[in-house]
């Protein structure tokens, strides 16, 4: 990766591509009361439509307090998740393939300064020990992440690990899709990254308030708001379809982020048409070396962190919300009905954390919440009547960026999604669950099949004969 920090090739746009109005958004935020009901049952039956809510609605939303609104609120959530989304639930897992880092996020047990870590870069005979790992629990969706670097050898490093992980073929599976959350970079570089068939670039801002910002972030190209701001314009204009953006809560004021996201998104949106795919919401945790991770700026309540998951379903509709196992199996299972789409499960966050399993634990980013095996995360979410998903077929066939919402807005990306979801579903049963999660994943195919239209129907049942039959990777 090129030293300078987010240096623009001649062809990239000026570097102020997008400015929080932080001003605004305080003066949005002050003296904000608790909105009486009649107000709050407005904005609700407006999320209701499916159009999304401006600021002034999300203000409100996040200023429910009253037990009976808040409730209405995540009905709400609960209507608008299962109209566009149903009861599928994307699985993925992320793969840490170096904790090397020169920035200094004082919330991260990664940060240059921490002695107190072993680095670790993985070779890519590693990366490829970690990825038959994977694929023997069953994942078909991985998620590279890596610390920053600003040595040359750092995209090259992260290029060559995305090739051997699409390169492995091993017992009955392979990685379908490989998304990154790696350092910013230029838009030459991410036109190179681009090129790797990688699916979603993630990027999280961790928080769009500068002053905060610049408090924890101390050191490196991280210590940079505005170039870290700029990331995904840079990334769209490099010709990425599907963007991810975050905010790490426990950091500012969330209501300021709530704020602070929706206006970013806008900006995308106007920009290049189309907005971030997935949104992700990690709340700080316990790192190695961290004393700001044992004691969060502004840590964000359980009852807030439902709050937010809820009012982000209604404000942005159409945008894939993304559940860690940073948080806990009990907070994960209530967020998956207020708006979750996608989940990582079985996470190791130590380089190498797969296949060396027990010696890993000094070298993780931060601790876990939920540690649970994919198999155990699969019957619990079977049970609750979910239907786990490994679809890769959207980005394989082109369904990206703009041509994704197209379809997701009319509510046609679901004729896809849910058969995808039980052909996908169905094969991880067949070659990889233990026989309880068998039993109980082809109970939730049964009822799913039970509930969709007789076209829907018919075309998932054509596909999951076929896998039956032994085919693999039947999608539409
Ligand atoms: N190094 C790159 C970066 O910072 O964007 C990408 C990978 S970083 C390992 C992924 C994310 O982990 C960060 O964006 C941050 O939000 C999150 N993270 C770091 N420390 C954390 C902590 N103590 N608890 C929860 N999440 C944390
Ligand atoms: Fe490095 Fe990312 Fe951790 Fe910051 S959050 S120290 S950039 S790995």
């Amino acid at each position: 990766m090129s030293a300078a920090p987010h240096g623009r090739s001649s062809k990239t746009a000026p570097r102020k591509e997008f400015a929080v109005r932080a001003d605004l958004i305080r003066s949005v935020l002050r003296d904000r009361r608790a909105p009486d009901p009649a107000r709050v049952r407005d904005i609700l039956a407006k999320a209701g439509e499916l159009h999304g809510l401006g600021w002034d609605d999300v203000a409100a939303l996040s200023a429910v307090t009253d037990p009976a609104l808040l409730q209405s609120l995540f009905d709400a959530a609960r209507r608008v998740k299962e109209t566009i989304y149903g009861r599928r639930l994307v699985l993925f897992a992320p793969l840490y393939i170096s904790n090397l880092c020169h920035n200094e996020c004082l919330y991260c047990a990664f940060r240059s300064r921490n002695r107190s870590l072993r680095r670790r870069s993985l070779t890519l005979d590693e990366v490829e020990r970690e990825t038959r790992v994977l694929i023997d629990q069953g994942h078909k969706r991985l998620l590279v992440v890596a610390g920053e670097t600003a040595s040359d050898a750092y995209l090259d490093g992260v290029l060559a690990a995305i090739e051997r992980i699409y390169s492995v073929r091993h017992g009955q599976g392979e990685i379908r899709r490989v998304n990154v959350n790696i350092a910013p970079l230029t838009v030459d570089q991410f036109r190179r990254l681009l090129a790797a068939h990688i699916g979603t670039y993630q990027l999280f801002q961790e928080t769009y308030d500068r002053e905060v910002y610049e408090r924890v972030h101390l050191r490196g190209q991280k210590a940079d708001y505005e170039g870290r701001l700029g990331a995904m314009d840079r990334a769209m204009e490099a010709g990425f379809g599907d963007v991810g953006i975050g905010v790490l809560f426990g950091l500012a004021d969330w209501r300021f982020e709530l704020l602070a996201v929706l206006e970013h998104i806008a900006h995308l949106e106007k920009k290049f048409g189309v907005g971030p795919h997935t949104i992700s919401v990690p709340r700080l945790e316990p790192a190695v070396g961290s004393a700001m991770s044992a004691n969060p700026p502004t840590p964000v309540s359980d009852a807030d962190f439902l709050k937010i998951v809820a009012i982000l379903r209604l404000a942005v509709p159409y945008t894939g919300l993304i559940m860690s196992t940073r948080e806990s199996p009990e907070v994960r299972r209530q967020t998956f009905a207020l708006g979750v789409s996608q989940i990582s499960a079985g996470s190791r966050t130590n380089p190498g954390g797969y296949a060396e399993n027990a010696d890993g634990a000094d070298a993780e980013q931060f601790s876990l919440g939920d540690h649970r095996p994919l198999d155990e995360v699969i019957r619990d979410i079977a049970g609750l009547g979910y239907v786990p998903s490994f679809c890769t077929a959207c980005y394989r066939l082109g369904r990206t960026g703009r041509d994704f919402m197209d379809l997701a807005k009319p509510g046609d990306i679901k004729r896809h999604c849910d058969p995808n979801a039980l052909s996908t579903f169905l094969e991880y049963l067949l070659d990889y669950a233990s026989p309880d999660t068998l039993a109980r994943g082809e109970d939730a195919i049964r009822r799913q099949l039970d509930d969709m239209d007789p076209a829907a129907r018919r075309r998932a049942e054509t596909m999951i004969s076929k896998v039956r039959s032994g085919r693999r990777d039947v999608f539409c």
